[in-house]
């Protein structure tokens, strides 16, 4: 059962052949018996009292295709049932009085909650090394990471603990842990999925969106998740869509974007060998290859890598020990208090960040880092404005390797950065963009190590990047691929 996609899960639901309590214990045996550290917190009682008020809804006519379905949440959207710690010792406690929206709309969408999932602190990494809650291990192969900062999601939907999970992305955090972990998810267009409840990294880019094991199974999910929302200022209002509409439309005459700078020195050769069959593939499915250049692509990393920490620099100023989170048992005065409090509740990447956020926007830097970066941060959307008259969609490698091995770059910050350079452009764009597992690595070591496929699709095509992926699925089995024993 827990092989299953959520098509057919649904279809069995609605069948009557399982219940969703029963579908619910198998998953929350499996979760019990996992050493993958994906998930943090677990409540067996709640769950199954979701899964009961799923069942009396199956029982009548008022379902979805998403009634009875097992989820897991990242830890970074709220939930008042369960903690939310966005993987921070400074919310280790915290319980949020409500909902975020997206989980809200699983809710009401009658889904049942499994529980919430392990990620880097405050969603700042690109291996779930940094989480305070202790690392996640890769399901593929124990000794890798699982890519981050979605790790939990990622390992989860692999490990099949869950058939359906949400994640958020950044900078390529739905993407590249997808990726690593041979699973499918999406990232849609900014402003898509609402942000209310999701704890703020970086606002202007951080975006939700699904994980599962199809392209298919995330259009169902997209569906639910997706919707303007007035608490929201950056949600987009625009008439609700089925994202799964276009899921069966034939590829003839496609025209795929390749982009030479996703394909240069850097990029490992098992990489670049897995995601050149992949085009190949498309070719045969009658799509052809465009070659179009991305010229702003390096500046990917400084520019992240200043505007993402300077919003999270204002945002995580919150945490300050009065109104909620971490507060220091023994301290002076107030500015004592807060000191403390942030020194205590907050990981080093995290404090990294704040300082390096406060610095580019402090009186004198910020003309120079900020400005610049937001300056080229428009170049960066050019470039793709610009590719897009030439191309459908964009295909390239997600993460230069494969999964590398835990600790392997654990005390080299700068490692980690540079491996987010084939995502952090689609972010800064606000762009949509997906992963679709299309092989493994190769060598002795590496042989266990999936590799994804990213498609980018121009603002507002998630129907579009579903079906090019499902088509995809159709056709190969890399997706239904599981590591051994599961
Ligand atoms: N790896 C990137 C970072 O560390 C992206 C993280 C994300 O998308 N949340 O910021």
């Amino acid at each position: 059962m827990h092989t299953k996609t959520i098509k057919e899960l649904s279809a069995l639901l609605q069948a009557k052949k399982i219940s969703a309590t029963e579908l619910a214990q198998l998953h929350l045996d499996r979760i019990a018996k996992s050493e993958l550290n994906a998930f943090l917190h677990v409540d067996a009682a709640l769950t199954l009292q979701q899964a009961a008020a799923a069942d009396l809804r199956l029982a009548g006519n008022d379902t979805t295709p998403l009634t009875g379905i097992p989820i897991a949440h990242k830890d970074i959207f709220v939930t008042r049932d369960w903690r939310s710690t966005a993987g921070s010792k400074m919310l280790g406690n915290y319980t949020s009085p409500f909902d975020a929206a997206v989980v809200e709309r699983f809710n009401r969408a009658g889904t049942v909650t499994l529980g919430k999932l392990n990620c880097d602190e405050f969603a700042m990494g690109s291996s779930n090394e940094n989480s305070a809650f202790g690392l996640v291990k890769n399901p593929w192969d124990t000794l890798a990471i699982p890519g981050g900062s979605s790790g939990g999601s990622a390992a989860a939907i692999a490990a099949r603990l869950a058939p359906a999970a949400t994640a958020t992305d950044t900078g390529g955090s739905i993407r590249q842990p997808a990726s690593l972990c041979g699973v499918t998810g999406i990232k849609p267009t900014y402003g898509r999925v609402s942000r209310y409840g999701m704890i703020a990294f970086a606002s202007s880019l951080d975006q939700g969106g699904p994980m599962a094991k199809t392209a298919e199974d995330c259009g169902l999910l997209l569906n639910a998740m997706a919707g303007f929302d007035e608490r929201d200022s950056t949600s987009i209002e625009r008439p609700q869509e089925d994202f799964t509409r276009d899921l069966n439309r034939s590829l003839q005459g496609l025209r795929i974007g390749v982009p030479r700078e996703y394909f240069g020195a850097g990029l490992a050769s098992d990489v670049e060998q897995a995601v050149r069959a992949a085009l190949a593939e498309y070719e045969k499915l009658g799509a052809t290859l465009v070659d179009i250049s991305l010229p702003k692509t390096e500046l990917s990393i400084p520019v992240y890598y200043v505007i993402a920490p300077a919003e999270a620099s204002s945002n995580l100023s919150r945490f300050d020990g009065v109104r909620y989170g971490h507060r220091a048992k023994d301290y002076k005065d107030l500015s004592d208090m807060y000191q403390k409090s942030r020194a205590e509740g907050f990981g080093v990447e995290v404090k990294r960040r704040i300082l390096v956020g406060a610095y580019v926007l402090s009186h004198g830097y910020y003309d120079a880092y900020y400005l610049q970066a937001q300056k080229i941060r428009r170049l960066i959307a050019d470039d793709f404005k610009q590719a897009f008259t030439q191309c459908d969609v964009i295909m390239g490698p997600v993460s230069p390797t494969v999964a590398w091995d835990l600790g392997a770059k654990a005390d080299d910050p700068v490692a980690n950065y540079l491996a987010d350079i084939f995502t952090l452009s689609t972010s800064l764009a606000g762009l949509p963009g997906m992963s679709i597992p299309c092989g493994f690595g190769q060598g002795e070591k590496n042989a266990q190590r999936p590799v994804g496929l990213q498609i980018i699709g121009n603002y507002f095509d998630e129907a579009r990047l579903l079906n090019v992926a499902h088509q995809y699925q159709l056709a190969t089995d890399w997706h239904q691929r599981a590591p051994a024993g599961i």
